[in-house]
């Protein structure tokens, strides 16, 4: 079957009115036990920045890591840049497709004293995720443990999530995903890729791989409501500060830290990869996401059918 833009089209609105099946692959992986919400907390007072989980997080997601075509195709719309770190894997800095978490290291002085704290970033995974909320293409999604993740099967690496995301999370790597099969020309740049709290291990009943691997035990995983009470107490007990329970409607990562957030904030390294600690209000109401969900309804059609259509046609390559 060869797949062109009216087939793509055609699939896609059938989808949508519900006359083919959706996407083949569970978005929302389930093991058919109740499912509970999660959270982590990290106490910022702990971490002495050695770099276990980072690497564990490598390791552990190592297999889900994109592996690029090239040369890259155009590039659509023309004014996108390529975004490639294929040959820059090792980078540990920042947030990369190649790297999903990394340790951030504020110093300054606080109350007349000198502090330094290092604070392990990565995807807060939002209750309420503006990156899934405003995917045009339905990929990016959270689960019923709270988890998001963005299914590689569908991104087309438009960066809408990075946009949308208050801290920026997502990082694009080009030359990888379904546009290359569907049409480079017509849609999308590569795939977007973040922490996606290692769902299949917390799907299969494990822990994240870099919570396993911390010497220090900074994070703590658990069901939201108890690791929220946590957190409050510890803050509480420390005099300390916490962050990610109101930021962007409640997240389900909570940092729990000795500096206030503000100063913290004006002592981090910002930038591309390098996500701030602002303060951030909550960007959306209960009807800014009916509506843009109702948006987005059509488009996420659109792309299961296109993804119906490749199988099709994957699967009647193999049988020729
Ligand atoms: S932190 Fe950003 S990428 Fe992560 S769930 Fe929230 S909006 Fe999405
Ligand atoms: S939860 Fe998993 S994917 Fe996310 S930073 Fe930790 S090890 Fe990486
Ligand atoms: S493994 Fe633990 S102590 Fe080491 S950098 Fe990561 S969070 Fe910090």
């Amino acid at each position: 079957m060869k797949i062109n833009r009216r087939s793509f089209l055609a699939s896609g609105l059938a989808v949508a009115a519900g006359t083919v099946a959706g996407p083949a692959k569970a978005r929302a992986q389930s093991d058919g036990a109740e499912e509970v919400v999660l959270a982590t907390l990290l106490d910022l007072s702990k971490c002495i920045a050695c770099g276990a989980c980072v690497q564990a997080c490598r390791e552990a997601n190592a297999r889900k890591y994109p592996e690029p075509v090239k040369p890259f195709p155009k590039m659509y719309p023309s004014r996108v840049k390529a975004a490639d770190w294929s040959d820059k894997r090792h980078v540990d800095d920042r947030l990369t497709p190649y790297n999903w978490l990394y340790i951030q290291t504020a110093s300054g002085t606080y109350d007349g004293k000198p502090f330094e704290l290092n604070i392990p970033r990565r995807c807060l995974h939002c209750q309420n995720p503006p990156c899934a909320n405003l995917c045009p293409w339905g990929a990016a999604s959270k689960d019923g443990r709270g988890i998001v993740a963005i299914d590689d099967e569908i991104c087309l690496g438009g960066s809408k999530c990075k946009d949308v995301c208050p801290w920026h999370i997502p990082e694009r790597q080009t030359g990888v995903g379904l546009y290359l099969k569907l049409a480079p020309s017509f849609a999308g740049n590569g795939v977007m890729f973040k922490c996606d709290r290692c769902q299949d291990r917390v799907v299969a009943g494990g822990t994240p791989a870099c919570i396993e691997a911390c010497p220090e035990g900074v994070q703590t995983i658990g069901p939201r409501d108890e690791i929220l009470a946590q957190a409050r107490k510890l803050a509480e007990e420390s005099g300390g500060f916490l962050y990610g329970d109101t930021e962007n409607g409640g997240t389900n990562t909570f940092y729990v830290s000795p500096v206030p957030f503000d100063v913290l904030n004006q002592s981090i390294e910002k930038g591309p990869g390098r996500p701030h600690l602002a303060a951030v209000a909550d960007p959306f109401t209960a009807e800014d996401v009916l509506a843009r969900a109702v948006y987005a309804a059509p488009l996420a059609g659109l792309m299961a059918g296109a993804l119906h259509l490749i199988r099709g046609a994957t699967s009647e390559g193999k049988n020729e």
